[in-house]
């Protein structure tokens, strides 16, 4: 949308997916699946693919899992990511296999030379490379107590890789400042767009449940957002990653960043409302859900789901379609005109109905 000016930053190309350079954010989420089982792997990532995720993560803790990449990369549509921890020759195994990026923790990777002897086959690869710097992992924070200074000090260690990359002439670079805590995140992924123009994965790490985890996020992300910082996020959940998809673009549409398609309006209901209104709606956002990406959407849409008529008719108007609850029922309304009456027994039925007219104009 106009009204956020968005942090200028490189392009940076992920298996054909652009991160940062004014492109839309992306969405990633990351694989959860049994280590080795590299078949689940793919069976997730399809799921993940079919709720709209955009590049995927594989936690990779041995050379084992590294050589599976090849078997999945044949068999899945998005680009995959490698994380890597501890041991450099992971990484290095990964390129091998045909991995479109790399996401290394600075904070465990270990010598210099390790990180420079994967920064040089990157290069040569031409894959790009995530620092992602998480609080958790880093020793130096732990004796700070100034959230500030805490920040500073992500920076310092993100600053000191980012100097190692580039003495490499490399610059395919993404850089996170992930920690649990809102305001040294906020705070780091601000101090660190000041420094450098590379593209800001943006995630508020180990959030919690689907519930509160989502909150967080939205909290911690929304600030960085509206600030105009993040070129791809990621809605850490102790839940199914098709959830953090399903967030991710959930929050993005809140602030008008991503059109991913339906947006429905609805009231909180109050005694005014004289239809099953809760219900409805989680039925029609479960039919939703069901339904393989809307991708033959020509726009988005806007859809009213309204308890009355109180504020249900001006709602509804607003939307392209959308039903205000009446004592009978409801007033079906599209694009600001009245076009019939709908029982409460067929609210959902109707609004998908319309949706697929939506879909196929
Ligand atoms: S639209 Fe009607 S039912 Fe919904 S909250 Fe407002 S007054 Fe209550």
């Amino acid at each position: 949308m106009k009204y956020y000016k968005r942090n200028e930053t490189r392009k940076v190309n992920v298996g054909g997916v652009i991160i940062g350079g004014g492109s839309p954010i992306t969405v990633q989420s990351m694989v959860n699946t049994d280590k080795g089982d590299w078949k689940a792997a793919v069976r997730q990532i399809k799921e993940l693919e079919n709720a709209g995720c955009e590049i995927v993560r594989i936690s990779l803790p041995d050379i084992q899992t590294a050589q599976d990449i090849s078997k999945i990369k044949k068999r899945i549509k998005i680009p995959l990511v490698a994380d890597i921890h501890f041991d450099y020759r992971i990484a290095i195994e990964a390129i091998k296999q045909g991995i479109d990026k790399l996401r290394l923790n600075p904070g465990n990777i270990g010598a210099k030379e390790n990180i420079s002897a994967v920064v040089e086959e990157a290069k040569k690869a031409h894959i790009p490379i995530r620092i992602g710097l998480n609080a958790g992992s880093l020793k130096s924070i732990r004796k700070i107590n100034d959230n500030f200074l805490r920040a500073k000090e992500l920076v310092k260690a993100a600053m000191d890789n980012v100097k190692i990359f580039e003495r490499h002439k490399f610059y395919d670079i993404v850089v996170s400042l992930k920690s649990s805590n809102i305001s040294i995140t906020a705070e780091a992924y601000k101090i660190f767009a000041s420094k450098r123009n590379y593209p800001l994965h943006l995630g508020i790490t180990e959030s919690g449940s689907l519930f509160s985890g989502n909150i967080k996020s939205a909290a911690g992300l929304g600030i960085m957002l509206y600030d105009g910082l993040g070129d791809t996020i990621r809605v850490s959940l102790t839940a199914n990653p098709v959830e953090e998809v399903k967030a991710g673009y959930c929050l993005l549409q809140a602030l008008g960043l991503r059109n991913s398609g339906i947006e429905i309006i609805s009231c909180p209901t109050c005694s005014r409302c004289q239809v099953d209104l809760i219900n409805m709606v989680c039925q029609t956002e479960e039919a939703l859900s069901k339904m393989k990406r809307l991708k033959n959407l020509s726009k988005p849409i806007k859809i009213a789901m309204m308890g009355c008529v109180v504020n249900g008719p001006g709602e509804a108007k607003d939307a392209d379609f959308g039903i205000a609850g009446t004592k009978d029922g409801g007033l079906l309304f599209e694009n600001g005109e009245i076009i019939g009456k709908v029982k409460p027994k067929n609210w959902v039925k109707t609004i998908l109905s319309m949706i697929s007219r939506y879909q196929n104009s």
